[in-house]
């Protein structure tokens, strides 16, 4: 099969030929139709020295083997592949909470991804997807999940007004996943125009720039109060700052943006407003239940987060490109 892989850190991607994947017990093999590029992906392979490394953890693929055991897929369902793989027996596994598995392997990383035409994962990591989603939103389940997770652990009136900072992916999720949560208001900040414009596609009833207008009064504008709720979806250093900076007195923090260096933050601000903070990583199982049946009923439409596709001949370019400041939303590779 053809793949993608990493060569060295800072490299770019090299398409190559490699078997295909045999499925273990328990497990399948998927045909990938879909998989999205993520800032981790971009961000992984310029830190990680694994040559062979398959990135690719946003994957819609359709079942072609079943490993030993498996009995309940049948070849050709589609899938949307929850990219983690736990023991299946710890506290954290039977709640779905995958990630906090000390087992815990993820595709395209610890285990190859879907930046090829074969895949396998455990069957009980495989979501059915129905007709209603194509293989592109197929591709938006992962990060969508991401968002509802982070929803899902922010403390909020059903109808309060959010503000989202930052509108590239994981922002425009939120943004997306808030309104169809009931968020009456949703405001989103971010220095790009194209972002903005996205975010207002996706369901933003305001977006800022911060370079240009002062976020917190503009939310105030917008919706009669402070932001009692802050979800920080940039993960460079001095936005949790910020976030605390532009939150109300007594508002929750949730910070999704994934920093992965030191930042700095002023404790007094966080004090004076007794600031709740939450920090959230991945999603639950459930997350993607939940978000397959939005999608599959009409609640959620991300169409617009796809801005790109690409094919193993454009994809090493496409992804170089992608590390640098873009307009694009989602890129979605199709194997
Ligand atoms: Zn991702
Ligand atoms: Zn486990």
């Amino acid at each position: 099969m053809r793949a993608a892989v990493t060569e060295h850190a800072g490299g770019r991607l090299a398409v190559i030929d490699m078997p295909d994947p045999k499925p273990g017990p328990g497990e399948l093999l998927v045909r990938v139709t879909a998989c999205g590029i993520c800032g981790s992906d971009l961000h992984l392979s310029e830190v990680l020295d694994i040559p062979g490394l398959v990135l690719g953890h946003e994957i819609c693929a359709t079942v072609a083997e079943l490993g030993q055991g498996v009995n309940d897929w049948k070849v050709g369902a589609r899938i949307a592949g929850f990219p983690l793989v736990g023991c299946d027996e710890c506290d954290a596994c039977q709640i779905g909470a995958t990630s906090k598995c000390s087992q815990a392997a993820q595709l395209g990383l610890a285990r190859a991804g879907g930046f090829a035409e074969y895949t396998t994962l455990s069957a009980s990591s495989a979501f059915r997807i129905p007709a209603a989603i194509d293989d592109h939103i197929g591709a938006l389940v992962e990060p969508l999940a991401v968002a509802h997770h982070a929803l899902d652990c922010t403390r909020r009136g059903t109808d309060e007004p959010i503000l989202v900072i930052g509108a590239g992916p994981v922002g425009a999720a939120v943004a997306l996943w808030a309104r169809a949560l009931g968020a009456r208001e949703v405001v989103v900040s971010d220095p790009v125009a194209r972002r903005r414009e996205l975010a207002e596609c996706v369901g933003a009833t305001l977006t800022v720039d911060p370079n240009t207008e002062d976020v917190a009064s503009a939310f105030a504008k917008q919706c009669g109060a402070l932001p009692n709720v802050v979800i920080e979806c940039v993960g460079t250093r001095g936005m949790i700052q910020h976030s605390m900076d532009v939150a109300a007195v007594d508002a929750q923090v949730t910070v999704v943006g994934v920093c992965i260096g030191s930042d700095e933050i002023m404790p007094l601000v966080g004090l004076q407003k007794e600031l709740l903070a939450k920090f959230v990583l991945y999603y639950r199982k459930s997350d993607f239940t939940a978000t397959i049946a939005a999608l599959a009923n009409g609640v959620l439409n991300p169409q617009a987060m796809v801005t790109g596709t690409t094919t193993f001949d454009d994809l090493p370019d496409r992804f170089e490109a992608l590390k640098h400041p873009v307009d694009d939303c989602k890129v979605i590779l199709e194997p």
